[in-house]
């Protein structure tokens, strides 16, 4: 297999899979050449960037509350009455049906993938003797199709892949992991996605046939530029590509709340 331009032990996640797919040339603008580009000081660069700072804090904030440190302070004294609604929702409202089982928190599993990996880091994992449960908290857009996302697919599998090293060493199979998202906003209706052999045969095949075509990607010029007018006209890189005046406001990544990924894509 071509080694391309990608380094050897890269890793890929989510948020890299979703931005190479929707458009290679922002992939090596970004994890490739790691181009620190700003995104637009104007109100919807600055109301995206407020959200991924709010989002960052609130999964700060679930983590110490499940290691049983106080945070009810921390929450008022950020006078911030999202975060307050968000916190209010997170205590009432857990969502339901989560299996008993060991739990972890901000866990990161790395599968390999050829010369490369593929890493996945969960928010909360449940890991009872019969199933693996992800639980995911988000933040962001909640317009978003979820269950049909990278994320699933790269959750789910990896959450599979890596099984043996999150259940003592027990194979696990497909139909035991199961993913729920659980929204701050729509905290009564959270989305729940069963894994199976045969999503995990497709997302093994989405998977492979997306970094088998990045991988292969031998200079620059070979990462093509989205045709789709509203990626670019969010971008951040717009000026930089020619895709328009000013600077985009940036897209909002797969997992950007949990604590992005960019300092980590690279291994080394
Ligand atoms: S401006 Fe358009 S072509 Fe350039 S990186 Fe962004 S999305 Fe891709």
């Amino acid at each position: 297999m071509s080694m391309g331009l990608l380094p050897a032990g890269f890793r890929f996640s989510q948020a890299s899979l979703a931005t190479g797919e929707g458009c290679p040339r922002r992939f090596y603008l970004k994890y490739l050449r790691r181009l620190n580009w700003p995104g637009a000081a104007d109100p919807a660069g600055l109301a995206l960037e407020r959200g991924a700072d709010r989002g960052r804090l609130f999964h700060h904030l679930a983590v110490q509350h499940h290691l049983g440190l106080p945070v009810e302070a921390q929450v008022q004294a950020s006078g911030d009455p999202v975060l307050s609604r968000w916190w209010d929702h997170f205590l009432c409202h857990p969502p339901q049906g989560v299996p008993k089982g060991e739990v972890y928190l901000e866990l990161e599993l790395w599968v390999p993938l050829g010369a490369w990996w593929l890493r996945a880091r969960f928010d909360k994992v449940v890991v009872g003797p019969e199933e693996v449960c992800i639980v995911d908290w988000k933040t962001g857009s909640g317009n978003r199709d979820f269950l049909e996302s990278w994320q699933t697919l790269v959750y789910c599998f990896a959450a599979c892949e890596g099984g043996a090293a999150l259940s003592q060493g027990r194979t696990l199979l497909p139909e035991q992991v199961s993913l729920c998202y659980w929204h701050a906003e729509k905290p009564q209706a959270p989305l729940w996605r069963r894994h199976g052999e045969e999503a995990h045969q497709q997302a093994r095949s989405r998977i492979e046939s997306l970094v088998g075509q990045l991988s292969g990607l031998e200079n620059p010029d070979a990462f093509a530029m989205t045709e789709d007018p509203q990626r670019c006209a969010a971008c951040e890189f717009r000026a930089y590509c020619g895709r328009g005046s000013g600077v985009g406001p940036g897209w909002e990544e797969e997992g950007e709340e949990e604590g992005g990924d960019l300092p980590l894509e690279l291994g080394y």
